[in-house]
């Protein structure tokens, strides 16, 4: 377990003088703010450094901390440490033995989880560990604003809904290829982990038939790569299918831009009797044949990448059809290659009522990879990336296509648009 100082928590009987101290005499200014109802609690936040100091005051008589108030009067009230993975942390420490208030994380402020650890376990100090949300630095409010959706909108004939595998998080170095991060900070700005939060959108298209589009990274993903991908699924697939009125049974096409655990994860789950089976039991499953055969003869570049238990049940269950470049997946809906990302990535497109929409999957991961040279370092081709992005950008501003940015934090889809010789993106939804 790695742990690091989040922040130092101090009861204060008078708030006011306590943070007019702090501001005149040590020059540290209350960041925010922020009433804690459950707790009956205002913790005003003083950032110092790497860490903050939360000054703790009590809005009833009944708060905790006006109990410790009148058994300890004003200090020190707790140290909380920011851990990766506090299930794992919290199991760790209780098979040690430790003497835990809780056994099972809670939700804290921002997003954040948290558990306490009993002051006699730890030289009579309360110590708060902390797994901040995803995107979040230790002791920071999230960076990005997370969108979740789902958001949906009437599209020719048919009906987008941009729906929501939860969030994770990549080392926005490796998002951003050969672009130096003074360039990209200032769209995304990292973690203390130099990871970048990232969203997981599938695209449902509900027209003659129901179909969806990539099904973010499911939940088969064990502790130790949740914790390294800082995955956030406290809202995922199932949520949002419900949210937007579906359920499993009435999806009728799966599709698959490409065969990576964080689109097709969420293809496959494990039944009662631990047998993995597809998830969407009424569905044709279609995914591109070079990509399949890529996926299937793994090299050690892009082996992390492909894991046999998203696709594999799906052939054996008989339900998957290998198609090629340009395949029309449902009426209006077709593949259309981009290669790059991988030899045989597909983008979807989607004409309707003489809309075009794309699912540009890993193209155009977020809109902050707009500029044509803004190419992943992950991806296995680059210069054909660069390729695409170049034709395709003309071709989508001059058509005013919806592009569907599948691993956007905070957007699901806008219009790219240029004026002046500058682009930018038009958010939609
Ligand atoms: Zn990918
Ligand atoms: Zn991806």
């Amino acid at each position: 377990m790695k742990v690091r100082l989040d922040h130092i928590g101090i009861a204060v009987a008078d708030a006011a003088a306590a943070t007019a101290f702090y501001r005149e005499r040590l020059g540290l200014e209350v960041a925010h703010v922020e009433p804690v109802a459950s707790q009956q609690v205002r913790a005003h936040f003083i950032p110092a450094g790497e860490c903050l100091l939360e000054l703790l005051e009590a809005t009833a008589p009944s708060s905790p901390i006006a109990k410790f108030l009148d058994k300890r009067g004003p200090g020190l009230h707790h140290v909380a440490l920011a851990v990766d993975d506090i299930h794992g942390a919290l199991a760790e420490l209780k098979a040690a033995g430790v003497r835990l208030i809780d056994e099972t994380p809670r939700p804290g402020a921002e997003g954040a989880l948290v558990a306490f650890l009993h002051p006699s376990a730890a030289q009579g100090i309360l110590v708060e560990l902390k797994q901040p949300a995803v995107g979040a630095r230790a002791g920071h409010t999230p960076t990005v604003p997370l969108f979740r959706g789902p958001a949906r909108m009437a599209f020719g004939d048919v009906e987008l809904i941009s729906l929501s595998d939860g969030f994770f998080a990549l080392d926005g170095g490796a998002m951003f290829g050969v672009v130096p991060r003074t360039l990209w900070e200032k769209k995304l700005p990292p973690d203390d982990r130099h990871r970048i939060p990232l969203g997981m959108r599938p695209l449902v298209v509900r027209g003659e038939q129901t179909v969806l589009i990539d099904a973010g990274c499911g939940d088969k993903m064990d502790a130790k790569s949740a914790a390294i991908y800082g995955l956030d699924r406290t809202y995922h697939l199932t949520h949002a299918l419900a949210d937007a009125g579906l359920t499993v049974e009435d999806i009728d096409i799966v599709v698959a831009s490409h065969l990576h655990f964080d689109h097709i994860g969420g293809f496959t789950e494990r039944a009662a009797d631990g047998r993995l089976v597809p998830r969407f039991p009424k569905a044709r499953y279609l995914a591109h044949a070079g990509e399949w055969h890529d996926a299937t003869h793994p090299h050690e570049r892009n082996r992390a990448s492909y894991l046999p238990e998203n696709f594999m049940p799906l052939m054996e269950a008989g339900v998957l059809t290998l198609v090629d470049d340009g395949a029309e997946l449902a009426p209006g809906i077709h593949f259309r290659h981009s290669g790059g990302h991988t030899a045989h990535h597909q983008v979807v497109t989607i004409a309707s009522g003489g809309r075009t929409a794309v699912f540009a999957a890993d193209m155009y991961p977020t809109a902050a990879h707009l500029p044509d040279p803004w190419v992943m370092g992950y991806d296995l081709y680059p210069v054909d990336t660069l390729a695409f992005k170049r034709a395709f950008a003309r071709e989508a501003i001059a058509g005013e296509y919806l592009v569907f940015f599948e691993h956007d934090p905070s957007m699901a889809a806008g219009i790219l648009r240029e004026q002046d010789g500058r682009r930018s993106v038009e958010r939609i939804l």
